[in-house]
């Protein structure tokens, strides 16, 4: 049965990378970018590496962003970026709202919606990411969790969400090896959709994020409402991301 939305394949590098390790992980993507198929391709690096990025993957079928912006257009605030700055080298999303930017910069969940509407505002594509930590899920607090990230992102009203995508990354499935199993993540997939669809959104994708390997992308992907993946640790690896990407195709 043929997917419905167009699938999308994320790589997030986190703070990953160097000029020579990246050239030749670019060159990787680029020459096994068909294996991709139908499906789209990127890569989310950190913001020096964006110019590198851009050079590279000019006219290929990979596209590029990052993993971070800042919510102001300008102004005295040292050390971020802004959304015009993204988008005036020619950037195309950006993530928003990754867990380690939550826990570890204390980002609200009305902060990242304000960030999804400034990137938006911008041009760029926001990649919203939501996700409940293993205390959340051993509480039974899943969709409580799940559904206060999303409420300020869906307060951005019909236009903003149908010009966005969610990523669902359960925060005990990063980077641990320990992926939701294909019915845990459509479970939480579905509930965000159904969210979506009453915001008039029901078409926004959804990627799954969290430990998604070569191994078990393709029964991930067989889930009626996963519609991609955000890809951290096999990013890093031109093989394991094609790999991913052709289990996509
Ligand atoms: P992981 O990271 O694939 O290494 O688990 C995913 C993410 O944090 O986006």
């Amino acid at each position: 049965m043929s997917h419905t939305r167009k699938r999308l394949v994320m790589g997030n590098w986190k703070m990953h990378g160097s000029l020579a390790a990246n050239a030749a992980l670019l060159e990787g993507l680029v020459a096994g970018a068909t294996r991709a198929g139908d499906a789209q391709l990127a890569v989310c690096v950190p913001f020096p590496y964006l110019a590198q990025a851009r050079d590279a993957l000019a006219g290929t079928p990979v596209s590029w962003g990052a993993q971070d912006v800042s919510v102001h257009a300008q102004g005295a605030y040292t050390g971020e970026v802004a959304p015009a700055m993204l988008a005036d080298f020619g950037c195309a999303w950006t993530l928003c709202g990754h867990s380690e930017r939550r826990a570890m910069h204390g980002e609200s969940s009305a902060l990242v919606a304000a960030k999804a509407a400034s990137a938006l505002a911008a041009g760029l594509t926001p990649v919203v990411c939501v996700g409940e930590t293993l205390d959340d899920r051993d509480a039974g607090q899943v969709e409580c969790v799940i559904g206060d990230q999303l409420d300020p992102v869906l307060a951005l009203g019909t236009q903003a969400l149908a010009r966005m995508v969610i990523a669902y990354e359960p925060v005990w499935a990063i980077g641990t090896g320990r992926t939701a199993t294909p019915e845990q993540a459509q479970a939480v997939h579905a509930f965000i959709r159904a969210s979506l669809t009453r915001s008039g959104a029901g078409q926004t994708r959804i990627l799954y994020g969290g430990s998604v390997k070569p191994a078990n992308a393709a029964s991930l992907f067989a889930q009626p409402d996963i519609d991609g993946a955000l890809v951290g640790g096999a990013s890093l690896v031109a093989d394991e991301f094609l790999d991913i990407a052709a289990a996509a195709a």
